[in-house]
């Protein structure tokens, strides 16, 4: 049983989520498609491929701004959890685009910034709710407002809810993603009160939030990332 998450699995969790957005970039582009502007698949593969690049150390076309937040060190060999962390939403602020970069950006951004040593269960549940918040605040959207937030919020919840009992790390991983699982399947039924899908009003009814499933991903992969002891 994992008590604790170490580096390693925070890296596997980046680059198994850049694996899932290239696998799903088609799906999630098809979503935006019906209720927004077809480019979330796109924006979300620029930003997580040069996540991976960063992570494994790839030489790359272009720099971007925020990618000498360790002074041009390797996140490859890194050993500061929360430096890594902070560099990954830099990237995401400079290349994912479109509403949702900013977006994901604040997520990691609070995220990496409630980090504090080491990270067991009850460090992890405040690091992702302070990272929702982030998403919150950016982005103004309310619970049941048909966003990334709606899968968000749900799995931030389970994560306290299992901190507070004192669940294993893996249970904790579990009922966090079924969490967001439901609230991203939510979505489809609502109508959406934010970004570009509330321009269409009740016509976005019947169609799931491409946001909320990219979120979905962003907790699957860590519910399949986090708990393993490498
Ligand atoms: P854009 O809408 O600029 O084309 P994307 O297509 O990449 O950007 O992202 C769209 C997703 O961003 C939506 O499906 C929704 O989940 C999320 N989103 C948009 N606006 C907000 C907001 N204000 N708060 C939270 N999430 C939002
Ligand atoms: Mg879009």
């Amino acid at each position: 049983m994992t008590t604790f998450i170490p580096l390693d699995n925070f890296r596997a969790w980046l680059l198994r989520y850049a694996d899932r957005i290239d696998e799903c970039a088609d799906y999630l582009t098809e979503l935006d498609a019906a209720i927004g502007d077809a480019d979330h698949g796109l924006n979300m593969q620029r930003g997580l491929v040069k996540v991976r690049s960063r992570l494994l150390d790839e030489p790359e076309q272009e720099e971007s701004s925020g990618l000498s937040m360790l002074g041009g060190g390797r996140l490859s060999v890194t050993s500061d959890t929360g430096a890594l962390l902070h560099s990954v939403a830099m990237t995401l602020i400079n290349s994912v685009g479109g509403a949702a970069g900013p977006l994901y950006g604040s997520f990691f951004l609070r995220f990496s910034k409630a980090y504090s040593g080491e990270v067991q269960l009850a460090e992890f549940a405040v690091m992702f709710r302070n990272g929702v918040e982030g998403v919150r605040q950016r982005g103004k959207a309310r619970l049941n407002d048909k966003t990334m937030l709606d899968a968000l919020l749900p799995a931030a919840n389970a994560l306290d809810a299992a901190a507070e009992a004192q669940d294993t790390l893996e249970a904790a991983l579990e009922a966090m993603l079924e969490a967001a699982r439901v609230g991203m399947e939510n979505t489809v039924a609502l109508e959406a009160r934010k970004g570009r899908a509330s321009y269409l009003g009740p016509r976005s009814v019947g169609h799931k939030d491409p946001g909320a499933a990219s979120a979905f991903y962003l907790v699957e992969t860590a519910a399949e990332t986090l708990g393993r002891n490498r």
